[in-house]
């Protein structure tokens, strides 16, 4: 059976507001194309621009999200965007955890599991991202990075109808390396094991991030357990965006 494959754009801070307006513009067409079958399309801009994705790319009838949300529902809490406001402003999916935010701005895996109740209570769907650093990867602890960080989060996502958790390994993004097939079959594998476990009841989509492209999409996607792909870079460039959601849904 086909699988239903989920292909993510974190567009970071690589976007501003007017080249995410002209990406939008000049690309719904194609958006509307890549958007078929059982493929579900979601972009990521930066909070100022996510009203006007929205708009903008409504005819393509793809997902929105934000790439971050506070893990408090209201307050005195200058700079913080609400789940309640993204959600009024037609966001479905939000990441939470991303690497960068857990080493630069401190996100802890207590902010993560608070940010997530925070988007259930709003209907947005969590986007999870876990992922050991090149240490901890070249000491052969992935999985008990990864075990450490679920751990709070696996009560919470057993409670929830759907979610996604995204694996990317922090040594992988950005830097054009990518991790050997046979390890991703063995981490995905043991990642879905562990959904099975502790969270049975919901439908998890397991997502790898991490330097993908046109050249390595169809191989990656083609890993048994990964349900899709979670893209930085190359989803600026909407040719390569392009060609990586068409080769990885074949
Ligand atoms: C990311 O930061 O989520 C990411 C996947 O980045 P890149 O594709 O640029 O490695």
């Amino acid at each position: 059976m086909k699988k239903s494959r989920f292909f993510i754009a974190n567009w970071k801070m690589g976007m501003p507001l007017a080249s995410a307006q002209e990406w939008c513009k000049r690309h719904v067409g194609g958006l509307t194309a890549l958007q078929k079958g059982d493929n579900n399309l979601v972009l990521c801009p930066n909070f100022v621009a996510l009203q006007s994705v929205i708009e903008l790319c409504k005819p393509a009838a793809i997902n929105i999200g934000a790439q971050n949300c506070s893990q408090h529902a209201q307050g005195a809490y200058t700079g913080e965007v609400d789940a309640q406001s993204l959600k009024d402003v037609g966001v479905r999916y939000c990441i939470v955890g991303h690497s960068e935010r857990r080493a630069l701005f401190g996100e802890t895996d207590e902010a993560v599991v608070n940010k997530i109740v925070a988007l259930e209570a709003n209907g947005i769907k969590p986007i999870i991202c876990i992922g050991e650093d090149s240490k901890q990867y070249h000491a052969g602890h992935t999985k008990a990075v990864l075990e450490g960080q679920l751990r709070l989060v696996f009560p919470v996502l057993a409670t929830l109808p759907r979610a996604l958790i995204a694996y990317e390994p922090i040594w992988a993004i950005g830097t054009g390396d990518t991790p050997d097939i046979n390890y991703l079959d063995d981490i995905f594998l043991w990642l879905r094991e562990q959904v099975m476990m502790k969270a049975p009841d919901t439908i998890v989509s397991l997502i790898y991030g991490g330097s993908v492209t046109p050249d390595n999409a169809e191989e990656l996607i083609n890993v048994q357990q990964i349900d899709g792909l979670l893209i930085g870079g190359a989803s600026l460039d909407f040719q390569k965006f392009e060609k990586i959601v068409s080769l990885a849904s074949r």
